[in-house]
């Protein structure tokens, strides 16, 4: 049997997983408590079939395909079908581990319950349901359809043949998987999110302006985006939530979110998601 995805959330990482299942040829049912979200969940993912479209990586019946395999549902109920679900919901602890409980309760027998959180225990997640050998990291990058790599998380309990089928599933759609043990941040947010946080105090601090910051590290380090603007693109709220996840779980000073990166997300500038976060976007 073919495997089914279904993606519960379907915000800027849930709609390109989506987009990512469908034009990789499986089926797959995108699902959020927002109808709202899904709408503009769908007409993103159309908005950038059309872009590859126009840059010929993809020809409009191979489009129109894609589009056919999406369905969307504001029921969680919409799992029932799944071999495979990918929860990208809000990254909250008390959200997933609800969202994780309901999915025990709703996903067949065998499903692979993956999760997209950047930073959220693994371990944890699977421990509140009734099948941990099932439960993993399916750690997708920003934007989906483009970033080559997944980091696939083993949870203590995560099983030998889950962590093949999420690896072999993770190449189906065209990515390569780099495997990551479970400590707060796995590979990449341990790295990155200090970066970031370090160039939020460099401007806090008046050591530079955002711009300044940004153009250091892509002159200087060869950085294709330069760390501010990646968090506003990744969304100051969720490097705050990160961060705060590396400080608790690792209990080091060095990983408290700056005041300045708090001070936004408590404006509501969130970055590009919300049109404003170091730098403004357009209306
Ligand atoms: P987002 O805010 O764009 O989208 C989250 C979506 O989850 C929203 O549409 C919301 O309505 C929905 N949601 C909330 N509660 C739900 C529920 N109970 N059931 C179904 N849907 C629900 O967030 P995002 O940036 O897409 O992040 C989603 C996840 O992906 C988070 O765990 C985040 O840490 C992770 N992630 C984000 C990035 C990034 O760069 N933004 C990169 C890698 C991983």
């Amino acid at each position: 049997m073919s495997d089914r995805f279904a993606v519960v959330g379907a915000g800027q990482m849930g709609n390109g997983i989506a987009h990512v299942c469908a034009t990789s040829g499986f089926d797959v049912t995108l699902i959020d408590v927002s109808a709202d979200a899904l709408a503009k969940g769908r007409a993103t993912i159309e908005k950038n079939l059309d872009r590859q479209v126009k840059k010929g990586s993809l020809d409009a019946a191979a489009k129109a395909a894609a589009l056919g395999r999406i369905r969307e549902s504001t029921s969680l109920d919409a799992v029932k079908e799944a071999t495979i679900v990918v929860e990208a919901a809000t990254e909250r602890k008390d959200l997933k581990f609800q969202i994780f409980r309901d999915l025990d309760r709703l996903a067949p027998k065998g499903a692979i319950l993956a999760t997209n959180t950047s930073s959220i225990s693994i371990t944890e997640i699977a421990a509140v349901t009734q099948r941990p050998e099932l439960v993993i990291g399916m750690h997708f990058m920003n934007p989906v359809p483009l970033m080559e790599l997944v980091e696939v998380i083993r949870g203590l309990a995560t099983s030998d043949e889950t962590n093949a089928r999420t690896l072999a599933l993770s190449k189906a759609l065209g990515k390569t998987p780099v495997e990551a043990n479970d400590y707060p941040g796995f590979i990449a947010n341990r790295i990155l999110l200090p970066m970031i946080n370090e160039a939020c105090y460099a401007v806090m601090e008046g050591v530079g302006t955002p711009e300044a910051v940004d153009q250091v590290m892509k002159l200087g380090m060869n950085h294709p985006m330069g760390p501010l603007t990646l968090a506003d693109f990744i969304g100051l709220d969720t490097c705050v939530a990160i961060l705060e996840v590396l400080h608790e779980g690792l209990g080091d000073p060095k990983y408290r979110p700056c005041p300045l990166l708090r001070k936004y997300v408590a404006a509501g500038w969130y970055g590009r998601k919300s049109g404003r976060g170091f730098y403004q976007y357009g209306a």
